[in-house]
């Protein structure tokens, strides 16, 4: 990959490299766009197979946090850090572990608040402590707007509603079977909201104590995570990791709705998007649907009020919903109406920007 003709293409401002050699950290924080707010995103930790892959994922991750922001209608813009490496292995190694959080945390605060991290895939509550000891942007500490898997599985909840909406005209989730692909921290949270309201659960993780605890929990039916694919179902729910929507899952799935938390859910947007709407899939663009998380902890910004946040986040539902109605009316797929959606508001919020007030601060 050529990493400046990529930036080029889809508008990054910086790429930042990390490393320190006595914690071992290794890895790269992405900030995509600042338009609307400083950038936004989590710290993803995973054990990627080649450095090119990590860059990769945080460049295209970052641009994802760009367009939830957008399309949320928050003031944010997008970023985000990923690391090379396995929590779970530094967890005995306390020293390590430190150094390695704090390390990282001066890296985010050379950034001056353009990125602002907070917990994702592999990161934990008391890893950012650590991280908070070198810098004030981190968000989502255990202390202020807390762990976001409940408010993303909140929206991922109403987004499924609002699908099923669209779709059947009912939004009622009684005797509809939803698969889920992935009952981590937002899987299981999103089977618990599903289940009370008496849907269907079929359910398949990798960890099979998880798994098992969810099944006992929601009543679920549990399957190995490559039959996921073939049942037969109303909504497929993938709330693991992304790029499952591809050639190969496309011809095996038995639904209507795809609709989940887990993010680049469409392994290429352009042509497994269109894909998905030649088959008469209902779609739910992942960073609308999977943006309560965000929308939570941007309310720390605002000052903490969980009432507030939850109020926004049922918002998703007609967000979906419009989005949706607009995809047919229009006949283009649900993941680029939604693109559009965020490149107009970030447009029009550039030349807001850009109109001088006398008296007002200008952005240094
Ligand atoms: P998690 O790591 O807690 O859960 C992921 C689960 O998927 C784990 O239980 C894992 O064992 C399982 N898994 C991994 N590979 C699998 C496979 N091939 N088949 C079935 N299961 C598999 O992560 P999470 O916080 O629940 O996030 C899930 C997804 O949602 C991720 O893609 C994440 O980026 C996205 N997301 C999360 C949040 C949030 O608030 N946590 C917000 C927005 C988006």
């Amino acid at each position: 990959m050529k990493k400046f003709d990529y930036m080029e293409k889809y508008g990054y401002e910086q790429l930042v490299y990390m490393y320190d050699r006595n914690s071992g950290l290794k890895g790269a924080i992405c900030i995509h766009n600042t338009t609307l707010g400083p950038a936004l995103g989590g710290t993803r930790v995973w054990e990627y197979e080649d450095e090119e892959d990590a860059i990769l994922d945080v460049l295209r991750l970052a641009r994802g946090m760009t367009k939830k922001a957008a399309c949320a209608g928050l003031n944010l813009g997008g970023g985000k850090a990923v690391i090379i490496g396995n929590s779970k292995k530094m967890k005995s190694d306390t020293v390590r572990r430190e150094a390695f959080w704090r390390a990282f945390g001066r890296y985010v605060d050379s950034l001056g608040g353009r990125y602002i991290t907070a917990e994702d895939v592999g990161t934990s509550p008391e890893d950012m402590e650590y991280v908070k000891m070198e810098t004030n942007h981190v968000m989502g500490l255990p202390s202020t707007s807390g762990d976001p898997s409940p408010f993303t599985a909140w929206g991922v909840y109403k987004g499924i509603k609002a699908c099923l909406k669209e779709t059947y005209g009912s939004a009622k989730l009684e005797g509809r079977v939803v698969a889920v692909q992935g009952v981590g921290h937002v899987g299981a949270y999103l089977c618990k909201y599903l289940a009370e309201e008496g849907a269907k659960l079929i359910i398949a993780d990798i960890d099979e104590d998880r798994v098992k605890d969810v099944a006992a929990q929601t009543n679920a039916q549990v399957v190995s995570v490559d039959e996921i694919f073939d049942v037969k179902c109303d909504v497929f729910a993938p709330c693991a990791l992304g790029a499952v929507i591809n050639d190969d899952t496309l011809r095996r799935l038995k639904c209507k709705i795809i609709a989940g938390a887990a993010n680049n859910v469409l392994k290429d947007s352009a042509p497994h998007g269109q894909l998905v709407h030649d088959l008469g899939l209902v779609y739910a663009p992942d960073y609308v649907i999977n943006a309560g998380g965000l929308i939570n902890v941007y309310q720390e910004i605002l000052g903490y009020d969980k009432d507030a946040a939850m109020r926004a986040i049922d918002m998703i539902f007609d967000r979906i919903r419009e989005i949706i109605r607009v995809s047919k009316e229009t006949n283009t797929p649900t993941y680029l109406v939604a693109d559009r959606m965020a490149e107009r508001r970030i447009d029009m919020m550039r030349n807001i920007n850009s109109i001088h007030i006398p008296g007002r601060c200008q952005k240094k």
